[in-house]
């Protein structure tokens, strides 16, 4: 056959939809469909592989190859053209199999004596879920008709076998979305939780696959794609002209809605059969497939600008909006593709864990994530495919790895592990009240980092000292618009009331490579990360700057007032930003407002090259803190970002501590109080080794002051300072092992 006509791809279609409503076991289902098919097709073979797991596809059903081979045969993903369409997710149609590239023969099947072979992904928005084959012995090329005729068949099976109409007692398949995976990302924050999946944006559930009418489907596909166009005129309408990227996304939405190709490719599908619905989805299948294999951003962008898209018109098809009904579980871990700051912020505490597809760890969500001391794990990929919500599911924030429906042993491993973490956090309660001090008395100041309201009340349960780091960048990257001084001044005013008299050290606004203003105009930048961010943006832009100084001149009222200046470089950088915060000084005095009634101003210690900067500069600044975070990425050259590198290098190398204690004493020397406010100082190894190094002052997330208080007060700082000594003398390059057997040496407190 070189020509198939439409209707009989319809024909197909209909009685594959017919044997899901018969009753049938799984495996005699799979034998009457590629019975169905072959016939259909006009093939001397038809045979379906499915996935047994992420790595290995077996033959399920044939029709034409021997059947002992079922369950027999089996190819790993990209072994033999089966393999390659998988690992490809894209046809392989060949008159010649034996001579094609990567052809493997499986002697077992007997399939030496066909020559044409025609293979389709069956796959389901990006997830791969097998293989549909057809073979003859005629040596040809299929036709583009019967191409298309296939991969609308795959599709419905696909679906099928979604609604694990493959899967029952006599099959050994595991039906999809029921088998324990792990996936591994990227820890965004630490913290484990357990809990059951709570999906952002459910997907939108297509149960009709196939239609009877195609002329009466293409009218309400043609409907909808209206509709949708009418919505995102709308969109572009309100959105203004103020935000770059957004715009960028909803130009793009404009483009695919108008898109003539898009829609003649549904209006095809449709004719082959397919609803409206599973028109749609099959573009966005294949989308999703060609997504896994760009690796230019800015086509990725795009493409799930269509994957959105695919959704939104997915809504208006089936009138299913975002909100399905589905109860909240009880411990939702809230799993997204990426999910705004705002909206992280609406679900609040009331989350245990997030799992991002997406995401990065200095991204918003990142932020307020840290903000609410919840497990994040971010590049979590294929997460929001495979989770369904009310699945189980454990985020483990420290190791950044997601078990998703863990079998038993897993989940009772992490259970005593939360345990053992519970039973700790009882213990390091009773420590609350009690200074930081080690064995010999050697105090060491614990302060928390925060950046919303919502961490104050921590002060008061963690035990903190004060707030050595307040990030207020936060405020400035939820809104549409630049924030009031007044509505700035209100909200550090309420951080000074609740701190109640302890000393809030606030940071000024740190934007820049990852964090950005959606108002702001912003170059692009071949490397953002050592971009025009932080102190050098207020520098150049003073406005803000001096609006933000105001404002917490201001909240100040007459109270004292701690002010630092993020990713100082140099002394002129340090200098001219204390000079403005002077005048702002001035102006306000002069204006009869309260003036505070101490100033502290300091700067982040975040590039080497402020450690070497002259004495002067260390006379100057109040204060110095050390921002590990980006401190290390720039010691290191490593991008804290960049999942290749971020883990490569180690705080606790030789190296980078020497470097500590150099800032150390360049600071004692100098009279300048120190501190170090980088996720490191919550981590309680690295932040004994700090205080070991010589720094007293540590500041970090809540959560951490109770375990890093109760190791402190379990050691003797000055055999920790012996003990770099000896590392150094013996060599060695990391000081990890040897802190880790102090430690085990120590008494349980
Ligand atoms: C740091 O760099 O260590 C720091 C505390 O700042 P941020 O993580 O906000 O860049
Ligand atoms: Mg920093």
């Amino acid at each position: 056959m070189q020509d198939r006509s439409e209707s009989e791809s319809r024909r197909l279609l209909r009685r594959l939809r017919d044997t899901l409503a018969e009753p049938a076991r799984g495996q005699e289902r799979l034998d009457r469909i590629v019975g169905m098919i072959a016939e259909s097709m006009r093939t001397d073979v038809c045979s379906i592989y499915l996935f047994r797991d992420r790595e290995t596809l077996e033959l399920c059903a044939t029709r034409g190859l021997k059947a002992e081979s079922v369950h027999r045969t089996r190819m790993r993903l990209g072994e033999g053209l089966v393999g390659r369409v998988a690992r490809t997710a894209t046809a392989v149609n060949t008159a010649d199999a034996p001579a094609e590239r990567g052809f493997r023969y499986m002697p077992e099947t007997g399939e030496e004596i066909y020559s044409s072979f025609l293979g389709v992904p069956i796959q389901r928005l990006g997830e791969k879920l097998g293989v549909l084959v057809v073979q003859s012995r005629e040596a040809r090329l299929f036709s583009d008709d019967e191409v298309y005729a296939l991969d609308v068949t795959a599709m419905v099976l696909a679906e099928m076998t979604e609604l694990g109409a493959f899967t029952s007692d006599d099959t050994p398949m595991a039906s999809a979305h029921k088998h324990p995976v792990m996936l591994r990302g990227g820890s965004g924050q630490e913290g484990t939780a357990e809990g059951q999946v709570w999906l952002h944006e459910p997907r939108v559930v297509v149960t009709n696959l196939v239609n009877d009418d195609p002329a009466a489907e293409a009218e309400r596909l043609r409907a909808a794609v209206d509709r949708l166009r009418v919505s995102v005129d709308d969109l572009m309408n309100t959105a203004g002209t103020g935000d770059k990227e957004h715009r960028d996304v909803l130009e793009a939405y404009r483009m695919f809605a108008n898109s003539r190709g898009w829609l003649r490719r549904m209006e095809q599908s449709i004719e082959s059969g397919l609803s409206a619905e599973a028109a749609v989805e099959k573009e966005q299948s294949e989308a999703r497939a060609r997504l896994q294999l760009v690796p230019d951003p800015y086509l990725r962008d795009r493409l799930h600008d269509l994957d959105d898209l695919s959704n939104k018109l997915l809504r208006i098809l089936t009138g299913q909006g975002s909100d399905t009904g589905a109860q909240m579980p009880e411990r939702p871990i809230l799993v997204a593709r990426n999910i705004g700051p705002g909206e992280l912020l609406e679900y609040g505490k009331l989350l245990k864990g997030v799992v991002l597809e997406e995401g990065s760890v200095g991204s918003h969500a990142a932020v307020v994530a840290r903000a609410l001391a919840i497990p994040l794990v971010v590049h979590a990929e294929g997460i929001t495919t495979e989770a369904l919500t009310g699945d189980s599911i454990i985020v483990d924030g420290d190791e950044g790895v997601v078990h998703l429906r863990p079998d038993d042993s897993v989940a009772a491993a992490y259970r005593d592990k939360i345990i053992m973490q519970t039973q700790a956090a009882a213990r390091f309660a009773e420590l609350r009240d009690k200074p930081a001090s080690d064995r010999k008395g050697n105090r060491v100041a614990l302060h928390m980092n925060a950046g919303i309201m919502a961490d104050l009340p921590s002060l008061e349960g963690s035990g903190a000292e004060g707030v050595g780091l307040f990030r207020t960048e936060l405020q400035f990257l939820l809104r549409n618009s630049m924030p009031r001084r007044a509505d700035l001044a209100a909200l550090y005013a309420r951080v000074l009331k609740a701190a109640d008299g302890r000393r809030v050290i606030f940071r000024t606004l740190d934007i820049g490579s990852d964090k950005v203003m959606p108002y702001m105009n912003r170059p692009e930048e071949p490397n953002p990360a050592m971009g025009w961010r932080a102190v050098r943006v207020g520098l150049d832009k003073k406005g803000v700057m001096r609006m933000q100084l105001q404002a917490l001149i201001r909240a100040s009222n007459g109270r004292p007032l701690c002010v630092m200046f993020p990713l100082v470089a140099n002394f002129e950088e340090f200098r001219t930003a204390r000079e403005i915060l002077l005048r702002e000084i001035e102006r306000e005095a002069h204006l009869g407002h309260p003036l505070p009634e101490k100033l502290e101003i300091g700067a982040m210690l975040e590039t080497p090259s402020l450690a070497f900067a002259p004495d002067a500069f260390f006379k100057l600044a109040d204060f110095v803190s050390i921002g590990g975070n980006d401190l290390k990425q720039f010691f290191y050259a490593a991008d804290r970002e960049n999942e290749l590198v971020r883990r490569r290098y180690d705080t606790l190398s030789l190296s980078f501590i020497t470097f500590i204690q150099k800032i150390v004493k360049r600071c004692e020397a100098n009279g300048t109080a120190l501190s170090f406010c980088g996720e490191d100082a919550g981590r309680p190894v690295e932040a004994l080794t700090l205080a070991g190094a010589g720094l007293r002052s540590l500041s970090m997330r809540p959560a951490s002051i109770g375990p890093v208080k109760d190791l402190i007060m379990r050691s003797d700082l000055d055999e920790v300072a012996a003990l770099i000594d000896r590392a150094k003398e013996h060599g060695e390059d990391t000081l990890r092992r040897s802190m880790i057997d102090y430690i085990r040496s120590l008494p349980i407190g």
